[in-house]
């Protein structure tokens, strides 16, 4: 499926819930969400009542949307949670968490997941002292996750400096050192959205 280069908001309206894709603003009065919390469209209000397969959709858009990945992308986490030991959902929404891109965006490198992709692909970023500038990358328990020293100067840096960061606490991020590390693997409850992964698993394994 193609890449959904519409407005983020409209995803957030459709979906009925934040999904924090638009970095600071989602935190203001701006918010779309905030100022018109109905669907998009023409007949937002009057959609009918959804079926079970269309409650299950909805929760894999909203999350694929969420993340920002594409349909082949987002299938194949499910499918290599499918054959891992332990419950599918929860090890799929761990192998999505754990991509490098997320983690830059948990850690509060980038004000959205969209922008801590750009970070990690302009190659900001280090992994144990390698480059790494793949947003997919995974991380592991113990790596150590650093901007570039180079990079330590510019605007993103200054801006981040000494900020106090609300993180997960499977993350730990110096923002005076920019260096921070995996301390454990994220839990079930570490995950800040709101997901149904249940309803993605049915979808997935019909
Ligand atoms: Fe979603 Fe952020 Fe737009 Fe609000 S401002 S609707 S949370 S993308």
């Amino acid at each position: 499926m193609a890449k959904y280069c519409g407005a983020d908001c409209r995803i957030c309206r459709r979906e009925g819930q934040k999904l924090f894709l638009k970095g600071d603003r989602c935190t203001t009065k701006k918010c779309a969400i905030e100022k018109r919390p109905k669907p998009p469209g023409q007949h937002g209000m009057g959609r009918k009542k959804v079926n079970e397969y269309g409650l299950q959709l909805r929760e894999k858009q909203k999350t694929k949307r969420a993340y920002g990945l594409l349909e082949k992308q987002f299938r194949a986490y499910y499918d290599k949670a499918a054959r891992a030991k332990g419950i599918t959902g929860e090890t799929m929404l761990r192998l999505i968490e754990m991509r490098l891109d997320n983690v830059v965006y948990r850690m509060g490198i980038g004000s959205s997941r969209a922008q801590s992709r750009q970070i990690v692909n302009h190659g900001h970023i280090t992994v144990n002292g390698k480059d790494v500038n793949i947003p997919s990358y995974q991380v592991k328990v113990g790596d150590i996750i650093a901007i570039k020293e180079n990079k330590k100067e510019n605007a993103l840096c200054k801006e981040l400096k000494g900020a106090k960061i609300v993180m997960p606490k499977w993350l730990q991020f110096d923002t005076e050192k920019f260096v921070g590390s995996i301390l454990q693997l994220p839990q079930r409850s570490d995950i800040d959205l709101t997901i149904n992964e249940r309803l993605i698993v049915e979808l997935y394994s019909k």
